[in-house]
Parts: C-alpha cells; structure tokens; sequence
C-alpha cells in the first residue's frame, strides 16, 4: 500500500525518517548499457524519475497484482523514444492477467491517443536478456503462484509466504539476496520478519535486503534487532552485483 499508508497517522507513516517512505517495490538492472526493470508499481514513473532512467529494455515481471503492474502505461515515452517494442517477460498466468487489465493495449481499437508498445514473451524456464541469464524461482504467494528471479550472485523474490525445496537450491550461494519481510506479524501471503529470517538461515547468502515493508516495521529501530547481514532495504537503495 506504500508507506505512508493512505489516511494513517502511525509513528511509521508519519515519521521524518526518508528511509520510512516506501513506495511499491519493484528493481532496476543497469547492465551492458541496458536497463531491465522488475514490476512496474504504480509508482513506476516517480520511481523512473528519481533513479534518472534514461532507457527501458525490457520489464519482468513477478506476478499479477496491481501493486506490481499497474505502472505499466508510464512506459510509453520510452517505448516511443526508442521506437521499438520493449519485450516484456512473466510466467502464462500472469501474462493473462496483463492483457486483461491493459485490453486497450492488446485490443487492436484504432486509437488516436498513445500506447505502451510491448511484446510478451512466457516463462517457461530460464531466459537471457543481454548476456545475462534470468532464472525463474517459482514460490507461493498464498494460493497464487509469484516467481523470483536470480541473476548471478545475486536474486530477488517478493511476494511470497512460502518457497519449495526445490527453488530453494536455486538460490543457495547468493552474495545479494533481496526477499520479501512484510511485518511481524504473519500473514496469509507474504513472509514475515521471522519467516524471512528462517530462508536468511537456510539459504546464508551474503547479505539479505528485506523489501515489501509495510507500515509496521520503523526502519532503524528494525534494522537494529535484525542480524548484521541483513537489512531493510529502502526507496532509492543502490548495490553492484556480480554477474
Ligand atoms: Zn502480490
Ligand atoms: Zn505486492
């Protein structure tokens, strides 16, 4: 819901910190002269502005949810500058999900007015975009499907409240590990604190970047009861990673 959260007057959403302003959480990949986004949030253009993105060459994306696609329409300056389709990669389900809420893009009605210019391509594996390979991490988002995605040495998996043992060995021997902690207290679909902590545990990547925060989790007073190698991460947060 971002942080502040609509009409909430908490210590969180009301505090002078920058590092308790959360908007949807998505990730930008700046590799080989390209830039890749992870979800595009309905914060995607103020998210875009302030990471001074000057190019978009591909979206993947998680799952379905508007938190993580609804940002989708702010594209279209790039895709008209670079006068190409931007390919866009998630698995079927989601795919389905996308022409549904966007059916003005797909519908092929003349229009007058602008439109994002894509291509889909499904997931069915592992992919490569720029010389750099993509592999997908299926979890359990409730009862609905979400993957992650680990590229190198480092992965990114939000959106989920449990991850089988057989995506689990995808993501053993991570320097950067960026993973889902939505509260404390548990929830239906998405893994909390402690939960996020037992992965942390089982999988010992180098560091671990807890995202999806909600509103009941003060940045520093948080980060100082969590392990040394594992941080909240926060709007704006940078990092190399070895690919
Ligand atoms: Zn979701
Ligand atoms: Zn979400």
């Amino acid at each position: 819901m971002g942080v502040p959260t609509l009409g909430c007057t908490c210590a969180v959403c009301k505090s002078a910190n920058s590092h308790d302003n959360r908007t949807r959480p998505s990730l930008l990949l700046s590799y080989n002269g390209r830039n890749v986004v992870i979800d595009t949030t309905p914060d995607f253009r103020f998210q875009a502005i302030r990471a001074e993105m000057n190019r978009l060459d591909a979206i993947i994306y998680t799952h379905g949810h508007a938190d993580h696609i609804l940002g989708l329409d702010d594209i279209r300056p790039f895709s008209m500058r670079q006068r190409s389709r931007v390919p866009v990669y998630a698995a079927p389900e989601t795919l389905t999900t996308i022409r549904r809420q966007f059916s003005y893009i797909f519908d092929e009605t003349p229009t007058e007015s602008s439109l994002p210019s894509v291509e889909l391509h499904a997931i069915d594996g592992p992919f490569e975009l720029f010389d750099l390979t993509f592999v997908p991490v299926p979890a359990e988002h409730g009862a609905q499907p979400v993957l992650g995605f680990r590229f190198g040495k480092a992965a990114y998996l939000t959106d989920f409240v449990r991850v089988p043992e057989s995506s689990r060995a995808l993501l053993r021997g991570l320097d950067d590990f960026i993973l889902d902690a939505l509260r404390y207290r548990p929830h239906p679909m998405h893994s909390n604190v402690e939960q996020s902590l037992a992965l942390v545990a089982d999988l010992k990547p180098m560091r671990a970047w807890f995202t999806h925060i909600c509103h009941d989790l003060p940045h520093d007073e948080t980060n100082s009861r969590l392990p040394e190698n594992v941080r909240l991460a926060y709007d704006g947060l940078q990092f190399e990673a070895e690919y």
